[in-house]
């Protein structure tokens, strides 16, 4: 059994964001989730970006009893207005148990993409570390280019963050022992295997399976294999085949110590 820690199911059955999902995307779904489930990829944390996508995956979740919902707005979709946003996204959490929500998140810090307004990106992240502390919840974060802005953001909640990812891993390797010796888990996904990437590489091959866990983000990032074309949760298996050869162990050890992991950081079964 494998589980895909961080997917967009709604951004890849629609291609624009920030719209709802219709009755008809529904069936595209169950598809994906057919295909997901042929190649033992049994669980999907479905990530929120902003409310109406957060929204998509709660209604996703309640709908499909493999996905779980993650609610939040992403670094680069904070509007002047993102207070407002959060507010509606903290109702949604207040029930979380009926609405399937494990994780708050994807929140964070990115410099990649200009222009960015960093003081608002750290405002924000502020407030969905404090809504998934105050709901014990797990903390979903996206870290580009942006080391030392994210670290500085993390560590003053390092005691009392329990539950914590740094999605689709691209820092260094000092960034990564620093959050996993808090006890936080990298998110590993498709970049690992692109031919360029021997920094990820070697960071997993330090770091260890222990404090791993596997992602998708499709429908971005697709695997090496897919390269230039849509990725699906299915992929899941591509990736951890490929972490089994680059450690040289069997693919059943790498398919139950990152469902491990996983079942801890969101605490599904
Ligand atoms: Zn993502």
């Amino acid at each position: 059994m494998l589980i895909d820690t961080h997917c967009h199911i709604n951004n890849i059955i629609k291609p624009t964001f920030d719209v709802l999902l219709q009755k008809s995307d529904f069936e595209k779904v169950r598809n994906i989730l057919q295909e997901a489930e042929k190649n033992h990829v049994t669980k999907i944390i479905n990530i929120g970006t902003s409310l109406i996508e957060s929204e998509n995956s709660v209604a996703l979740a309640k709908t499909f009893p493999n996905i779980f919902a993650a609610a939040g707005i992403h670094p680069t979709d904070l509007k002047p207005e993102w207070q407002k946003e959060l507010k509606q996204i903290s109702k949604l959490v207040k029930n979380k148990n009926d609405n399937k929500i494990v994780a708050i998140g994807e929140c964070g810090i990115d410099k990649y993409h200009q222009p960015f307004d960093l003081q608002r990106q750290k405002d924000g992240f502020k407030a969905q570390i404090e809504l998934a502390l105050e709901n014990n919840l797990a903390l979903v974060v996206h870290s580009r280019n942006a080391p030392e802005e994210t670290l500085y953001s993390l560590e003053e909640f390092k005691k009392e963050i329990k539950r914590c990812v740094i999605h689709c891993f691209s820092e260094n390797i000092d960034f990564a022992k620093t959050v996993t010796s808090w006890g936080f888990y990298l998110g590993i996904g498709g970049t690992i295997t692109y031919p360029k990437n021997n920094e990820l590489r070697q960071i997993i091959q330090t770091i260890g399976l222990e404090k791993i866990v596997l992602e998708t983000d499709s429908p971005f990032l697709p695997p090496q294999i897919i390269r230039g074309k849509t990725n699906y949760p299915k992929y899941i298996y591509e990736i951890a085949q490929f972490i089994s050869n680059l450690l040289g162990i069997s693919f059943d050890s790498v398919a139950k110590q990152t469902t491990d992991n996983a079942k801890k950081l969101f605490e599904i079964d």
